[in-house]
């Protein structure tokens, strides 16, 4: 038995069928139904997401974090214009491998 960090009602751990423990009052129900501080605790779970920024690729439109300058899914640089991409596949030293 123990108590609930938020409300301070008496509450039970029971363990759901997918292997959480989950806060119950006395009667059964489970807590986070009627503790006025649930919203609080669902959101302190939460926390190791933090929203991160992305943006499709100029090349294929795929999604990548601003974080990475090559798009993951086709190379090319994922947050420059087409144009201006510099990467080694478009760099002009890298095509000019073949001699005719
Ligand atoms: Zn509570
Ligand atoms: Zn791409
Ligand atoms: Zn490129």
């Amino acid at each position: 038995m123990s108590k609930c960090a938020g409300c301070g009602a008496v509450i039970e751990w029971e363990v759901t069928a997918s292997g959480r423990s989950t806060p119950v009052n006395a009667d059964g129900t489970p807590h986070w139904a009627t503790c006025p501080f649930a919203e609080r605790f669902r959101r302190r779970n939460r926390s190791g997401s933090r929203p991160t920024r992305v943006e499709s690729c100029s090349w294929c439109q795929d999604l990548n974090p601003m974080s990475e300058k090559f798009c993951g899914t086709c190379g090319h640089e994922a947050h420059t214009p087409r144009m201006f991409c510099r990467c080694p596949k478009c760099r002009p030293g890298f095509i000019q491998v073949e001699r005719v």
